[in-house]
């Protein structure tokens, strides 16, 4: 299992967004909540969380811990608490994004927290965006003036003649017809400071159209550059020629099931888990898709199926939803059907502990000392209901508070 990209360039994108580089945040304390310091533990109740220069400075039950006293003190009786979300798949490509480095803040502010700090994530994957617009607004999100979270941003390269049916038709997109121009693409991206790169193995034309899919050897040559430079493949595999374009190319991340395809065979199966590949399900994107009921139903219930046997398999599973490209923003039916599939704490572990040790981002994933101060506080027992995961109170990021429920 080689997984080369998880080194020191990915390392140095996680410093480059970590607490040090967010508007500096006051001491914060979380008192009266329950905790679970993780996906796996038993809660903590009537605990005190305090968060000191972005980061965990203690965790405990309330009379165990110190309060300072010019903290910030925010009670969460009734209220659950857990590490900060990461969605693994998102875009940063709706109209009001577009100039994000000179348009005014607050309707980037607002956005932000319609589409993500309001479902609690405080870490995000960009899989294809305008790269000017996208490292803009994460310039303005680090310095603290827009409210949101760590952005993560790859680079996407299709293959030739695979522009995507739903992407507009005059917009210019990355091709790659030989294993040089892909090559060359990753490189690009590696130069202007994209954290990653994101490859259609198979692309969509239309119902009814067959699915373009990418030469396996034009995807690894993308593969070798970017894992050269210690960053992750995500791919967009549509059909199972697109898996098969995943599996032989060494790509990393798969950033959908396969929603028109049968089970994943236990050969892919028993491939993903000795390659370390993971998967991003995004089922409600297919729950939500303008096709008849009964059709939807369908895709459903094959995505369940292969997120089911993914996950039963031992391999790592990232949440996603691919908002940005849905405008669906709210993530409790993502949460209701990853159910079906998962139990309750592996759905809160696609969310904190897994993304973190996919992407090495050491310090994240979990309520414990010296951790990043990434929490969310929720109304409700995750464990006991999924839905409380979509029941957000507040969002911090860093020891600041990013969302607040009005
Ligand atoms: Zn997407």
């Amino acid at each position: 299992m080689t997984r080369h990209w998880l080194s020191a360039a990915l390392l140095s994108c996680v410093l480059a967004v970590s607490p040090g580089a967010v508007a500096e945040a006051q001491t914060l304390v979380l008192k009266g909540g329950s905790v679970y310091a993780s996906p796996d533990a038993m809660p903590i109740s009537d605990a005190v969380i305090v968060t000191s220069a972005g980061v965990i400075a203690a965790v405990g039950r309330e009379g165990e811990v110190q309060i300072p006293p010019d903290a910030r003190v925010i009670d969460c009786s009734g209220k659950t608490i857990v590490a900060g979300f990461w969605n693994s798949h998102v875009h940063f490509t709706e109209a009001v994004w577009k100039d994000a480095g000179s348009v005014p803040a607050a309707p980037l502010a607002e956005h932000m927290q319609a589409m993500l700090t309001r479902w609690g994530f405080t870490t995000v994957w960009d899989l294809g965006s305008d790269g000017r617009d996208t490292l803009a607004l994460r310039r303005r999100v680090n310095s603290g003036e827009v409210p949101g979270p760590d952005i993560y941003t790859a680079g996407s390269i299709f293959p030739r003649d695979g522009h995507p049916a739903y992407l507009p038709a005059e917009m210019k997109l990355p091709t790659a017809s030989t294993p040089e121009e892909a090559a060359q693409w990753a490189r690009t991206f590696n130069d202007v400071g994209l954290d990653g790169v994101k490859l259609f193995t198979g692309s969509f034309k239309g119902t009814g159209k067959p699915v373009v899919n990418m030469d396996p050897a034009i995807a690894k040559a993308a593969v070798d550059v970017a894992h050269a430079a210690g960053k992750p493949v995500f791919a967009h595999p549509q059909n199972m020629a697109g898996v098969d374009a995943v599996i032989a190319a060494g790509v990393d991340i798969m950033a959908h099931s396969a929603p028109g395809e049968p089970a994943y065979s236990p050969e892919r199966l028993a491939r993903f888990k000795q390659q370390g590949i993971a998967l991003v399900p995004t089922l409600s994107l297919f729950a939500k898709l303008p096709v008849a009921p009964e059709i939807a139903a369908r895709l459903v219930e094959t995505t369940v199926n292969q997120l089911k046997a993914f996950s039963d398999n031992g391999s790592p599973v990232l949440f996603g939803t691919d908002v940005g490209f849905t405008n669906q923003y709210d993530t409790t039916l993502e949460y209701e059907l990853m159910r079906r599939a998962l139990s309750e704490r592996q759905v809160l572990a696609s969310l904190t502990t897994n993304p973190a040790s996919y992407f090495k981002a050491a310090k994240k994933g979990r309520v414990e000392k010296e951790f990043d101060a990434d929490l969310v506080v929720l109304d409700g027992d995750p464990i006991a209901d999924v839905r409380n995961l979509a029941k957000v109170a507040y969002t911090i990021r860093a020891g600041r508070v990013i969302y607040q429920r009005p």
